[in-house]
């Protein structure tokens, strides 16, 4: 058969899509799992590592870029060892479209807290939402990631630190759910007990609030946790600071969000970046407890991390002043923190330049 027309990528790939392609090039169909398992759980990074395939197989795959990589531009740690790092990658090369593209990057930072180690990717390069905190939505988009794209963020920072991976966050660049696909299908291929068996609710995927691709999430019953990031309690001034809000305003979001705890009967997760002088006060404070308490959910605190607009970070004495009114009314709230703020890696400031930041070059 003519085989110019296939997409021979084995990255990013369900097991039937690889079935699919195997049966295309006239293999056994055992083929796809041993190809799986090469890619998604021993992390090969070439060919040569599929030492079960036969010479003649491997030759057609290279010659077809079958194993397209996602060079690490940039490193960035932390001071300690043990710390959080920030990932730089060129994701300049897109095999599913045939051609060398512009070089972009996009980022990935490698967490560390107690005994979790988590990574946190992104779906796209850039993001097209705009929201007035966030240090990403001052870059130009780019495009949304394929799925090889999303899941090898995971594997290259594996590779590089040596470790197991205990969580993933889909809170880096972009917003998942304008790439709903390609995000659903690369949490699946990390979930995969033929993979990395990543718990699902050890994934989290993190949404400004596209109410549509909420209901989806819903409808479907994706079993990986689900959060949506409120920062702001007040309909009438969210939208001033999160542009999605104009097009999918509080009110409905939270309608959505009731009905995924109810269909799921499983709790979501509300962020809410703390910006004093915004929405930090006692009215801000009583609107989000009201919210707390209609919606089944937990409220994860993060202080801003920027300085967009001229808005400041809260103080220590803040912060635990607006936690611990949440905590009094009853509700579940962490402050999350801002693990990586030294490396321009925390919260919001994916895309602000690498502060003291090594080329692995
Ligand atoms: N677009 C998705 C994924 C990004 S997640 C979303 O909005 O959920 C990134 C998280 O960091 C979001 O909760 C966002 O509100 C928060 N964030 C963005 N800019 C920030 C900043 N400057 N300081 C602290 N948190 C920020």
């Amino acid at each position: 058969m003519n085989t110019a027309e296939l997409d021979f990528n084995l990255k990013g790939k369900s097991l039937s899509e690889l079935e699919q392609l195997f049966a295309e090039l006239g293999q056994p169909k055992f083929r796809a799992k041993q190809a799986f398992r090469r890619v998604n759980l021993h992390l090969a990074t070439s060919l040569d590592d599929f030492s079960e395939f036969p010479k003649s197989l491997r030759e057609e795959l290279a010659e077809n870029n079958a194993m397209p990589t996602m060079p690490v531009r940039h490193r960035s740690a932390e001071a300690g060892s043990h710390s959080t790092e920030k990932f730089v990658f060129d994701v300049g090369l897109d095999p599913r479209r045939g051609k060398t593209e512009s070089a972009k990057s996009i980022e990935a930072v490698w967490i560390v807290s107690e005994n979790r180690r988590t990574v946190c990717i992104s779906s796209q390069a850039g993001c097209t939402l705009n929201c007035s905190f966030c240090a990403t939505g001052t870059l130009q988009f780019l495009g949304n990631l394929p799925a090889w794209q999303i899941v090898e963020q995971v594997y290259e920072l594996t590779r590089v630190r040596g470790e197991r991976v205990s969580n993933v966050v889909f809170m880096g660049m972009g917003e998942p759910f304008h790439n709903y696909e390609d995000v659903i299908k690369a949490a699946r291929i990390l979930h995969h007990p033929e993979g990395l068996n990543i718990g699902a609710r050890h994934i989290t995927i993190s949404t400004a609030g596209v109410i549509p691709s909420i209901e989806r999430f819903t409808t479907n019953r994706e079993p990986f946790n689900l959060a949506i990031s409120l920062n702001h309690s007040d309909p009438a001034a969210r939208g001033e600071i999160m542009d999605v809000d104009k097009k999918y305003p509080l009110d409905k979001l939270l309608i959505a969000a009731r009905a995924y705890t109810r269909a799921m009967e499983r709790r979501i997760t509300f962020e809410y970046v703390m910006i004093p002088g915004v929405n930090m006060n006692d009215e801000h404070l009583r609107r989000l407890i009201k919210i707390g308490r209609s919606v089944r959910c937990k409220i994860n605190l993060i202080p801003l991390n920027t300085t967009l607009q001229g808005w400041r970070r809260p103080s220590l004495a803040e912060a635990q002043k607006f936690q611990g009114a949440l905590l009094d009314a009853g509700l579940t709230v962490f402050n999350r923190g801002s693990p990586g703020k030294d490396v321009n890696g925390a919260c919001g400031m994916l895309a602000l330049e690498m502060a003291g930041g090594a080329s692995t070059g």
